[in-house]
């Protein structure tokens, strides 16, 4: 079999795609090689070679040694040099480099092939002796940590009582025979602890070296970081041997790393540090400080230090002209590593540069524009989770994070303020001019106002789809859902974390990307939305198959969706309007009626409020669709719970207080989320459902009139579970829109639909679609129902849930594929089988989520919606799952 793949001198056995069998860097050294850009010579030992390595107790195949002694000799012939020759040496560098990059995971040798003789041929050649123990030195303690297992203090001591002793400060201070004595001491340390002498031998070196790497592969480090990052175990490393180059072989010497673009602001600039007479790990190791590369930075960065472009223009120049090639060759921006050896520039390393959001959103869209990517390709490349650090104020990247607890990340961006545990409280403070997190157990609807006032907020239970969780997210508020550790005492008015105890006023800030809650406040930095954000999602709707909508019920919502780019509104959660300033008292009216007449009275109150409501939210959407939802939650939600509020519904309606009591006891549920909500609360009060229709009707003509573009409401029953249930409530609302027609001469076109989200609609699609004229997947509640999960009280156990690998992700935030998704998709198919043409939609909040949306896509829904302020990110993931 073939197990070493060489390069050098404008050739090479491999190529960047053999990646899986030569590792990112094997596979990027002979790409470069191939492209005649000056890389050392070298070869690769591939990962199977690791693989055997493993599945034979640690042994090599038989043909391998006599590959690696060819390759040897042959990169030497190329450098002419001979491996352990004593007049002219070749030395090599040893590294890993697996399939995909883990930095600093594996382990490195520099200066292999150096013993007692060679050192003083290498100090011959290069006419510097200094130079040439410094190197052994390096070597000695490389080698003897890497390969052999000794502690770094054993040299470190060594090197610090030397230089005490001798009366030197740095480094620089000694000399060559400074160094020589060094390397006598740190021999004669090996020889004392390992019974041993320092292998001289080249070649006993050389396979040591091997075996350290793939003996690494399986160091605990590495385990660690593969277990973080999804790396599985049997990719296995590469080996890479070079040909040495020295950027320590003095002031012409010098050796850096680059990126071709600006990592953390995408700009199209060079950027990069290097340092003069030294070797790669002195850069890395932050001992002294590096020099910028190029005059630019230098001067932008005040520094008194010479760049590389003034310091060494020539290498500079062939640099920079390298860095145009290799980003053209794989067009993405670089990351690379070089060696300046006496004046001449070498490689040693090129992969695609790590980079910020705001980095890689202005690098993929300027690559785009200057033509070295497609638009589809700039859009491939945007993480779309990560477009949300661009939407949201975020925590600095620097500041110091003291978290106190830890909650569900449940909707983006940061926020601080004092914390306030009531929602008129933080109405209030905010009035004054304040900064609030409302912390709460869990909210209702009732804290809406608090919500709105403050700018964030805290539970302490409640799932990634509580009422507090899918609030926030529609009014693009930080939220931190479900922190059980905090216990909040609203008698008291404190919160308490572990051992900190805090009391209203107390500032707190809170991460709602990460779920951590932080003590105090911490540096900030806002969103900045760039005209690149513009272009990539000009980009994203030119590919895009599927339309993406809102979930909006307020004006304010309305327009940032529109701002954000949605296409219609698909969820208007009409309850929600129902807490409006001065609405909430019609709506106890009506709840606490016992008859019909004492409905209709308050009704009445409440028809022009939401007509109002429909009139601007068709307005605002100017002929774009908007699907407007019933009545949804149980009616015992809205009911009166402070004496105060019972004593002002009783003198309003002119009722007894006493028989109101009893009447909100007597609605009392056991599970209202099972109970009496949705459809069943149109069976049962159908002049509710008549109200909402008549006040969508009359505002779809007002509406009409005053735009000029004509309006198609979509009228959406709620947790239907039968058929039986949509033709009752359909006939209804027929009767109201002829109604409605009669009275105003119109003949208003409107479609009825339903959510699917109970498993029995979504199983009995096909005849629901004989009513239905469209479906919008209430994934939530098809979650809660399909895993018999409250959506409200997950946050117990469903973490350890993931954390123990029972469940990949929460289903309330990434679609549950085979489970949920199977009905999904039964239902989607069901429903075109009698409705070929079905409009279907989701609205659930996996219509923001890019894994679900990618799902969507699959089945063929004509939109996903989801809350403005992930209209962006909807557009993104839209588009990369058409392509
Ligand atoms: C759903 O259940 O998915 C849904 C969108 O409705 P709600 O969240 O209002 O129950
Ligand atoms: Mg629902």
């Amino acid at each position: 079999a073939k197990w070493v793949y060489t390069f050098g001198d404008g050739k090479a056995e491999g190529a960047a795609d053999m990646r899986d069998l030569l590792g990112g860097k094997g596979a990027n050294l002979a790409e470069m090689s191939s492209l005649g850009l000056p890389v050392p010579p070298g070869f690769t030992i591939t990962t199977e070679v690791c693989t055997w390595y493993y599945a034979n107790g640690q042994a090599y195949p038989d043909d391998l040694k006599g590959q690696v002694d060819e390759a040897l000799s042959h990169v030497g012939r190329l450098v002419g040099r001979g491996f352990g020759d004593a007049d002219n040496p070749l030395l090599v560098s040893v590294r890993s480099g697996a399939r995909a990059s883990m930095p600093g995971m594996m382990d490195t040798v520099l200066n292999l092939g150096l013993n007692d003789v060679t050192v003083e041929a290498l100090a011959a050649r290069a006419g510097d002796r200094r130079f040439a123990y410094d190197s052994y030195r390096r070597f000695i303690q490389m080698y003897s940590n890497v390969v052999l297992g000794l502690d770094h203090h054993n040299f470190e001591d060594i090197l610090e009582i030397y230089k005490e002793t001798n009366g030197h400060e740095l480094d620089t201070d000694l000399s060559s025979q400074d160094w020589q004595e060094i390397v006598r001491q740190y021999k004669t340390r090996v020889e004392e602890e390992l019974g041993e002498p320092f292998p001289q031998d080249p070649s006993a070196q050389l396979w040591g070296a091997i075996g350290a790497v793939f003996g690494s592969w399986r160091n605990q480090r590495a385990n660690t970081y593969r277990r973080l990052h999804n790396i599985p175990e049997s990719w296995g490393t590469a080996v890479n041997v070079q040909a040495m180059v020295f950027g320590n072989m003095g002031e012409t010497s010098a050796t850096g790393v680059a990126f071709t673009r600006n990592p953390s602001t995408g700009e199209n600039s060079l950027y990069g540090e290097f340092l003069v007479n030294a070797q790669g790990e002195d850069v890395v190791a932050g001992i002294r400080t590096p020099q910028d590369l190029t005059e630019a930075a230098r001067v932008a960065a005040g520094s008194s230090k010479s760049s590389l472009e003034s310091l060494m223009p020539e290498s500079f120049a062939e640099f920079n002209r390298i860095c145009g090639i290799l980003e053209t060759h794989y067009r993405d921006m670089q990351d690379l590593e070089f060696t300046i050896e006496q004046g001449k520039l070498w490689m040693l390393q090129t992969r695609a540069g790590k980079r910020t959001a705001k980095a890689a959103l202005r690098v993929a869209v300027e690559m785009a524009e200057e033509g070295l990517v497609t638009p589809e390709e700039a859009v491939r490349r945007i993480d779309p989770a990560a477009l949300d650090q661009l939407l949201h104020p975020t925590i600095a990247p620097n500041a110091e994070r003291n978290a106190i607890a830890r909650g569900l990340p449940a909707s983006p961006g940061a926020a601080q303020g004092e914390i306030v545990f009531d929602a008129d409280t933080a109405e209030k403070m905010r009035a004054d001019g304040h900064a609030v997190i409302l912390v709460r157990v869990e909210t209702s609807p009732e804290d809406i106002h608090g919500m709105h006032a403050a700018e964030g907020i805290l539970t302490t239970r409640g799932g990634m789809t509580s009422h507090a969780a899918v609030v926030a997210r529609g009014m693009g508020k930080p939220c931190v859902s479900g922190a059980g550790m905090i216990r909040v005492d609203y008698a008291r008015g404190t919160m308490v974390a572990g051992g900190t105890t805090l009391r209203k006023g107390d500032v707190i800030t809170i991460d709602g990307a990460t779920g951590e809650v932080l003590l105090g406040k911490v540096p900030m930095q806002q969103p900045e939305l760039s005209g690149e954000f513009a272009s990539l999602m000009k980009f994203a709707d030119g590919t895009r198959r599927m339309k993406v909508r809102a979930n909006a019920e307020t004006p304010a919502d309305a327009r940032t969706a529109r701002e954000f780019g949605a296409e219609g509104i698909g969820l208007c959660r009409t309850e929600h309007m129902f807490f409006e300033e001065g609405r909430i008292v019609a709506v106890r009216e009506m709840i606490l009626a016992d008859a019909e007449s004492g409905r209709r009275a308050a009704l009445a109150k409440i028809l022009p409020m939401q007509r109002q409501d429909f009139r601007e939210l068709f307005e605002i959407m100017a002929g774009l669709p908007v699907t407007i939802r019933l009545l949804d939650p149980p009616l015992h939600e809205f009911l009166p719970h402070e004496e105060e509020d019972l004593a002002e519904v009783a003198a309003s309606i002119g009722a007894d207080i006493e028989k109101l009591r009893a009447r909100v006891q007597d609605m009392h549920e056991f599970n209202p989320m099972l109970g009496h909500r949705g459809c069943r609360l149109g069976i049962t009060y159908p002049e509710i459902y008549e109200m909402q229709a008549r006040a969508i009707f009359e505002a779809a003509i007002e509406a009409a009139d005053k735009t000029g573009s004509p309006v198609t409401p979509e009228i959406m029953v709620p947790l239907v579970a039968t058929r039986e249930e949509l033709d009752v409530l359909k006939q209804r609302i027929v009767a109201v829109a002829e109604a409605v027609n009669r009275e105003k001469g119109t003949a208003i076109e409107y479609q009825i639909g339903t959510m699917i989200e109970l498993p029995r609609a979504a199983l009995r699609a096909a005849e629901i679609a004989e009513t239905a004229e469209f479906f919008s997947f209430g994934t939530n509640d098809l979650t809660q129902t399909t895993f018999g999960i409250s959506r409200d009280d997950s946050a117990r156990f469903l973490a350890e849930y993931v954390e123990k690998g029972l469940l990949p992700v929460d289903p309330f935030v990434t679609l549950d594929r085979d489970g949920v998704g199977e009905l999904v998709r039964t239902a989607a198919e069901r429903g075109r089988s009698t409705r070929p043409g079905i409009k279907l939609g989701i609205c659930g909040e996996h219509g923001g989520d890019p894994d679900s949306i990618a799902f969507c896509e699959t089945i063929g829904l004509d939109y996903v919606s989801c809350s403005p302020y992930r209209v962006p990110i909807a557009r993104l993931a839209a588009a990369q799952a058409a392509l």
